[in-house]
């Protein structure tokens, strides 16, 4: 198995532009966030460029943007579309700014454009449903006050999304420059998110799906109280190992990196070691928050709460799917998850000690 390795250095400077295969060109944007960036990338398709993933809406990403635009690269060759890997606002924030400014299709997928487009409509407040959510995982009024007054967030990071775009599935071809860009479809961490692989050059556009240092967030949302994203993820980690060990991987984060199967090993295990280690916790009959210190040696703050609770629930879903954890809402409204008692006594623990702090969440 190919071990992780980074073929690249260093990493763009703003606005620089960067061959990293041929035909595929790598840049950066600033994230206003712990994670300071985000990574685009420009395929060449001939008499235009095709951008993947935008960055954030804000002032001065827009104005990053103009001087990327000014360079010699788009003289005589525009850009002529844009592909979006899903709805995240680091991804999708400027798609419309971009599209609108070059009249350019957007190309995502069905279920990334139809969340991106509800969102950015979104009038501010909680409704009842995402409050009964968090109070039932145990969550505090001052956090649903923090929440209450940050909701209106993604319309104020994503600019107007277009009226129309065209879809991407699973196991499509883009032809872009004589290139066959085939699309995957990664699950758990967004709903249908697209990652492009060309098979001939070795590179896989990997978007939010692979990443190198940092594991992507999958997370129950209020939005579907319900969901099990963590069966999807690993049976999508499944899915990606089917792509070739010697694969150049082109992630939204972090860097350029060879060892595609490597790392979805790591990711694997790192799941793995949350399921055991919340199997272990839950003995004693938890709480959702109460579990967060299990799962992160650090101090999780309202800015990250969503995620990190979400993550959380991602991991009892799927214990419960499986029949480990049993879930009983108390008088008060709240969830306690306990770990089945047959399993406690005989099952050997499978942890693999990697109950890093590497989680930063995107
Ligand atoms: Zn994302």
């Amino acid at each position: 198995m190919t071990e992780i390795r980074y073929p690249f250095d260093e990493v763009p400077e703003k606005s620089q532009i960067v061959d990293v295969a041929p035909g595929v060109k790598w840049l950066r944007m600033p994230l206003p966030m712990a994670l300071d960036h985000v990574n685009l990338y420009l395929i060449d398709a001939g008499d235009h460029w095709v951008v993947v993933d935008t960055g954030m809406n804000i002032d001065n990403i827009r104005s990053l943007w103009e001087q990327v635009l000014e360079q010699d690269l788009f003289e005589n060759k525009p850009i002529g579309g844009v592909v979006v890997t899903h709805m995240h606002p680091d991804h999708v924030g400027l798609a419309g700014w971009l599209c609108e400014r070059f009249r350019v299709p957007l190309y995502m997928s069905r279920s990334e454009y139809l969340n991106a487009r509800a969102l950015s409509t979104m009038t501010p407040g909680l409704s009842w449903t995402s409050r009964q959510y968090f109070e039932r995982l145990g969550q505090t009024e001052s956090f649903l006050n923090f929440l209450e007054k940050s909701l209106s967030g993604f319309a104020a990071v994503v600019s107007r999304m277009p009226g129309g775009f065209h879809r991407l599935t699973d196991g499509q071809c883009m032809e872009l420059g004589g290139q066959q860009w085939q699309v995957v479809i990664g699950c758990g961490h967004s709903y249908e998110h697209v990652c492009l692989h060309n098979k001939d050059q070795g590179i896989l556009l990997a978007g939010d799906q692979v990443i190198p240092k940092i594991s992507s967030n999958v997370s129950v949302m209020a939005t579907e109280p319900e969901a099990n994203p963590l069966k999807d993820w690993l049976e999508s980690i499944q899915k990606f190992k089917s792509l070739p060990s010697d694969t150049l991987v082109l992630p939204a984060h972090n860097r350029p990196f060879y060892g595609l199967h490597a790392r979805l090993d790591e990711l694997t295990r790192h799941h793995e070691d949350h399921l055991a280690a919340i199997e272990e916790a839950c003995v004693q009959p938890k709480t959702a928050t109460e579990l967060l210190p299990v799962l992160f040696q650090r101090e999780i703050d309202y800015m990250q709460m969503g995620m990190a609770v979400g993550e959380c629930v991602a991991h009892l879903h799927f214990m419960m799917a499986e029949g480990q954890i049993e879930r009983s809402l108390d008088d008060e409204g709240i969830y306690h998850y306990r770990t089945l008692d047959s399993l406690v006594a005989d099952r050997p623990h499978k942890r693999h000690g990697y109950m890093d702090d590497e989680q930063i969440m995107v």
